[in-house]
């Protein structure tokens, strides 16, 4: 059950130049009981914006969001000024049916456009909080290299966990003139290292536009519809 709470935000700090950490506390004596990879929405006058949780439900007491501004999004621009200037934000939650709730039995391939990377924080650490051995695979799309703002973080549990493999891909290298990684779009660096989805379970974080072009040409290497999972299949369905 979501529920509406006025939070104070204990800590803001950028990661980059646009993206930020913001850590909000609970009021005291209240909890948020929510599951990995769900999400809140930040209440704006007449609005409701949705923002990921970054963190694992085991690590309580505070929610971490990551937040970049949207260009020419008129709730970017409030909710930017909102971040500046307040000293409490109300947020209704947890929402959202992509979760996870134990190990998935099947390889597991994390894909997240952006700030999707945030959902697939918050999944990853449940999954290593459960003592998850299989293999993960967490392909994280961006414009430029200088998104990838958690990268010395994904770096450091592929150093931890030979199970996990990090790969970061950069869709516009030209922006990128020290970029010597991956490039192209993020849902084909998976087809070029998988011939065959069948064994997999996919779960993805990104606009409609990306989740259902990749869900698309996923299903044509095999994967079975009703193993990928994104948030944009509730809100965003696709039309018959
Ligand atoms: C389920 C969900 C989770 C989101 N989580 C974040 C987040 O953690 N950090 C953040 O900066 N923004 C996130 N967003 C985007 C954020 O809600 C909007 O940028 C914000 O509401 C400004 O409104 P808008 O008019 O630009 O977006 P809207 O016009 O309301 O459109 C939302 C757009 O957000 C994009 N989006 C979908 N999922 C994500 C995602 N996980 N991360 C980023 N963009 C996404 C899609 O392109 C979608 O079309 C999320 C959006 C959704 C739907």
């Amino acid at each position: 059950m979501s529920k509406r709470l006025n939070c104070a935000i204990s800590s803001i700090t950028y990661f980059n130049t646009d993206t930020r950490r913001v850590v909000l506390d609970l009021p005291k004596g209240e909890t948020l009981s929510f599951k990995a990879g769900q999400y809140l929405e930040i209440i704006l006058p007449g609005k409701r914006c949705p923002f990921s949780i970054a963190n694992s439900p085991h690590d309580t007491g505070s929610i971490e969001l990551h937040v970049r501004p949207t260009p020419s999004s008129e709730d970017s621009v409030k909710i930017e000024a909102l971040l500046d200037s307040a000293d409490k934000i109300e947020i209704n939650g947890p929402k959202g049916d992509c979760y996870i709730e134990s190990s998935p039995h099947k390889t597991l391939i994390l894909l997240a456009a952006s700030t999707g990377i945030t959902q697939m924080k918050s999944l990853y650490e449940y999954l290593m909080h459960l003592g998850h051995k299989g293999k993960v695979f967490l392909y994280w799309g961006v414009l430029a290299d200088s998104d990838l703002y958690l990268d010395e973080l994904c770096k450091a549990w592929a150093q931890e966990n030979k199970a996990f493999e990090y790969i970061p891909v950069v869709s516009e290298p030209d922006t990128s003139p020290n970029w010597s990684g991956r490039t192209g779009l993020v849902g084909n660096s998976v087809l070029e290292d998988f011939e065959d989805l069948a064994n997999v379970v996919v779960y993805v974080s990104g606009g409609p536009g990306m989740v259902y072009a990749t869900l698309d040409s996923f299903v044509a290497h095999g994967l079975s519809e009703a193993n990928m999972y994104s948030d944009v299949f509730s809100y965003a369905p696709r039309s018959p």
